[in-house]
């Protein structure tokens, strides 16, 4: 494996050495488990200065034309293509994923940026009739104040985009808490913006801010009266603790979580097309991505056809440095991970499973296994269970109505697809007795949204939306407006009230 030369990569970045050494955060590259950096983090009491800091930069930006904010985000994403490939590095390096989907992350980015930009002139309100005469009535989206983002390590940066430039067009300041585990990415990505800011005139200082360290810090973040919306994306366990932290506040959230994503392969199903949507699925990012093809429901005619295909294409998965062109799967994220992933591994096999695959790979210090089909007798325990890992859980079905159960019994609900070249299969999966996730996809895996539709799911994945579609709402507080311009005072609903 070629050495890891961050100091070059973090240099093209625009980041000096002092950002990310002579701390005690270490940060490590999944790919050899070595150290590339010892980041110096927030104390608790620096985290409440950057909130206020951030709360004085928007009762400026709130002022500022929704389309001059607009300008400022259009311009951090010409920053982000020029800077994509050694950004796009730094993810893989950082999060362990292949290149391709290192420079897609960023492609994500940049993409956000170009429809925010264009929502920026669109910010729609509405107008309403009013009962009463000579009254209008509109309902506006006002700023809303300090965003706090919370990140995972597996996107490590197209989550904070996501949220960053709706954001930042709705009127809102940011503070961002990353994972951890990807501390790097986060700090280059924060130079990346803070070149484009201090270029623009209307941007005020300390209009986004960085948070470096651990849980304690998101907490902080999370308890904090100045900071109305938190958008938090994690495992279920992290949402559980801000959920409720932010309700007892009255705060608002955008919470992202774990999702448990399953197929239902149709007999009718074009079974070619369907192994690269499943291979994508459940083998891409290593199983590392909230969306991953965790479950697969198969109609008992075709699975005789299906698995052994399957076993076929992991067999022939490159394994390795996901620098490297030809690697189609790279480390997990830490030997945690692979930990978990052999625990749920003994689990299924305790519990009926076949396991084909999952083997722990020793390379040069990373944690690098083979991805896991498991045969399973029925949706037991394990299969219920996130497990970041690549385990695809295989289960028979006869009926429809049976798959669609499967489908639906379990906590998460985030992504869901059905492969099927039946129309009445195809709509049934898509009307109300259908999938019950936030994602419902037709002939295609249940990985790989595009920004344009509003993302996220129901149940334990948090039932937040970010991303396309009207989810900038999320970043506004509405606002309904009644003038009078008569010279009377009527009341509504014929209410009298004569006095004087
Ligand atoms: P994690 O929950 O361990 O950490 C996520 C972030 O939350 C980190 O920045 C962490 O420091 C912070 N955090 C943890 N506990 C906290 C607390 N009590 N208060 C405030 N902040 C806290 O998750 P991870 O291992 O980094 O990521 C994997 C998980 O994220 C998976 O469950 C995956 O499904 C989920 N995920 C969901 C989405 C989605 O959009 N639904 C997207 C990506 C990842």
């Amino acid at each position: 494996m070629s050495p890891i030369a961050i100091s070059a990569l973090m240099d093209k970045l625009g980041v000096p050495a002092s950002a990310y050494t002579g701390g005690t955060l270490a940060a490590r590259s999944p790919i050899s488990n070595e150290t590339t950096g010892n980041v110096p983090c927030d104390t608790l009491d620096e985290v409440d200065a950057k909130i206020a800091s951030a709360h004085k930069a928007f009762l400026g930006w709130r002022t500022v034309p929704a389309p001059v904010r607009g300008e400022l985000v259009r311009l951090l994403g010409e920053a982000l293509r020029k800077h994509k490939d050694d950004l796009g590095l730094l993810v893989t390096i950082e999060a362990g994923k292949i290149l391709s989907e290192g420079l897609g992350e960023v492609q994500e980015m940049i993409d956000i940026c170009d429809f925010a930009v264009g929502m920026s002139r669109q910010l729609y309100g509405l107008t309403m009739p009013s009962e009463r005469p000579g009254h209008a009535m509109r309902e506006v989206w006002q700023p809303l104040g300090v965003v706090g983002i919370i990140s995972a390590f597996n996107f490590p940066v197209a989550v904070w985009a996501w949220n960053a430039a709706l954001a930042l067009v709705c009127g809102d300041s940011i503070i961002w808490k990353p994972s951890e585990k990807t501390p790097l990415t986060a700090i280059a990505t924060h130079a990346i913006f803070e070149s484009v800011a201090k270029k623009f005139e209307h941007a005020p200082q300390g209009l986004s801010q960085l948070l470096m360290g651990r849980a304690d810090i998101g907490e902080r973040l999370v308890g904090s009266h100045h900071v109305p919306l938190i958008s938090a994306t994690g495992s279920t366990r992290m949402g559980l603790s801000v959920g409720p932290k932010v309700a007892a506040r009255f705060g608002k959230t955008i919470l992202e979580l774990g999702g448990n994503n399953a197929c239902i392969v149709t007999p009718s199903a074009d079974l070619d097309m369907g192994m690269r949507a499943i291979a994508f699925g459940a083998v891409g990012t290593a199983g590392q991505r909230c969306t991953t093809m965790r479950r697969l429901i198969v109609h008992t005619s075709v699975y005789a056809t299906l698995v052994p295909k399957l076993l076929k294409a992991y067999a022939s998965v490159n394994i390795g440095d996901p620098r490297n062109a030809s690697t189609l799967m790279g480390p997990l994220i830490d030997q945690a991970s692979a930990d978990a992933m052999q625990a749920a591994l003994t689990a299924a096999r305790a519990e009926g499973g076949t396991v084909h695959g999952g083997e722990r790979i020793e390379r040069s210090g990373g944690a690098f296994v083979t991805p896991a089909l498991v045969e399973m007798p029925g949706q037991t325990n394990v299969v219920k269970t996130e497990t970041f890992a690549p385990i695809l859980y295989v289960m028979k079905y006869d009926t429809l109505d049976e798959a669609i159960h499967t489908l639906r019994d379990v906590p998460q609900g985030l992504s869901s697809s059905i492969l099927t070249t039946d129309m009445r299969e195809a709509e049934r999966f898509l009307s109300a007795t259908g999938s019950d996730c936030g994602i419902a996809n037709i002939n295609m895996g249940t990985a790989g949204a595009e920004i344009g539709g509003a993302f996220g799911g129901e149940k334990e994945t948090g039932g937040g939306r970010e991303s396309g579609s009207d989810s900038w709402k999320a970043y506004m507080r509405r606002q309904t407006q009644t003038i009078n311009y008569s010279n009377a005072m009527p009341l509504a609903q014929g209410v009298s009230f004569d006095v004087g």
